[in-house]
């Protein structure tokens, strides 16, 4: 039976972007063969070097057709220390995420190898790592929410607002529940800073009236200090945090940083059922474009996430496995304590992919 095709947009952008975005298409392309899942993959050219000679982020009406057009989107990086403020990242993010309507940020962290963690208790084999923060994307801090006030008569105070939606936050709640049930995951816990920031009371109404819809899911409500004390001590207690978009971004890079750091972390902004953006946590990373140096690890990763979730799991997992032998094989890069290049490790993970056994399709 002929499958339907995989539509997949690149848009690797800047510094180590194009480098680990080709990994990544890489492994996609070698998977997507094994397993006769027809292909299609287009290119886009926005970036700081686009966004310089145009003058524009995107064309307009761009993310609509991208909509339309493709079931994911596949990013490397953005950002250029030629661009103030990163303007271009901004806009560009900002519009994917506001008309694809991408509301939930998903970042699993798995132990791979429990000698990639900085913790004793990991690399003892007495605590393990399996935690997937989940955040809201499109409101809580936001960068355009900003503005000075007038203080005294020669200062101003900069305030940024947290804006928090009743039903966009129960729309990611019951995101994180049922992303929880699907993956047979057991417990969700509420992030939240309630004791000093009075709109996150909302977040715990949401939380209780939804957890209500999954008594399979047992449920908690943490402060973030707590969690962050505790995401340190005891990482096995925990298992999905959902949260507010800032302290998602906090959390995700500390649960990245215990299982091996930014060379391994991937994220997906999703909204079920719609085309979704997948990518790399790490940024753009200047000091290491044309070294050799980047781990492909995050971006190859990243594509496993867009095959999970556009339904395509055992070649998902043959990816994660893939990935996975690299690490045993120690053919890793600097930051994984390697000597391998980013050429190199791509070139294991490819021929592991091409000569690894099919997994049945429901893995
Ligand atoms: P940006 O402004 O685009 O976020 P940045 O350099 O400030 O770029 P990151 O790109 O996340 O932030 O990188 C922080 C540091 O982490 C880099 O300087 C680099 O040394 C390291 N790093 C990031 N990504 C990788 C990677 N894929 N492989 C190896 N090291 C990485």
């Amino acid at each position: 039976m002929s499958r339907a095709p995989l539509r997949i947009a690149t848009l690797a952008g800047d510094g180590i972007g194009p480098e680990v975005t080709h990994s990544a298409v890489a492994a996609l392309r070698t998977v997507c063969d094994r397993y006769d899942i027809p292909l299609e993959i287009e290119a886009l050219p926005y970036g700081a070097a686009w966004y310089l000679a145009t003058g524009q982020a995107m064309p307009s009406g761009e993310p609509q057709r991208l909509m339309r057009s493709f079931d994911a989107l596949l990013l490397g990086a953005l950002g250029d220390p030629r661009i103030r403020d990163h303007e271009h990242v901004r806009q560009i993010r900002h519009s994917l995420f506001v008309q694809l309507d991408l509301y939930a940020n998903l970042r699993p962290a798995q132990q791979l190898l429990p000698a990639l963690s900085p913790l004793a208790s990991v690399q003892a084999g007495r605590a393990r790592v399996d935690i997937a923060v989940i955040s809201e994307n499109l409101e809580g801090f936001h960068p355009d929410r900003d503005r000075r006030v007038r203080v005294t008569d020669d200062e101003d105070a900069h305030v940024t607002e947290e804006w928090h939606t009743p039903h966009l936050v129960s729309r990611l709640i019951r995101f994180a529940f049922a992303w929880a049930r699907l993956r047979g995951r057991r417990r969700v816990t509420l992030v939240d800073k309630t004791n000093l920031v009075p709109a996150h009371r909302l977040w715990r109404h949401a939380f209780h009236t939804v957890a209500v819809d999954y008594p399979d899911i047992a449920h908690d409500v943490r402060l973030v200090d707590t969690v962050a004390h505790d995401l340190v001590r005891a990482p096995e207690r925990l298992d999905v945090l959902v949260t507010t978009n800032l302290f998602g971004e906090i959390l995700s890079d500390l649960t990245a940083g215990l299982v091996g750091g930014l060379g391994l972390a991937a994220s997906a902004n999703m909204h079920p059922g719609r085309c979704s953006l997948f990518e790399p946590v790490h940024g753009s990373a200047p000091d290491l474009v044309g070294t050799g140096r980047a781990n492909p690890l995050a971006a190859i990763r990243a594509a496993s996430l867009l095959l999970d979730t556009c339904g395509h799991r055992a070649a998902a997992a043959m990816v994660d496995a893939a990935v996975m032998a690299s690490l045993n094989a120690q053919v890793t890069t600097p930051d994984l304590g390697g000597r391998a290049t980013t050429g190199a490790v791509t070139d294991y993970v490819v021929r592991h992919l091409r000569t690894s056994h099919l997994l049945p399709d429901q893995v």
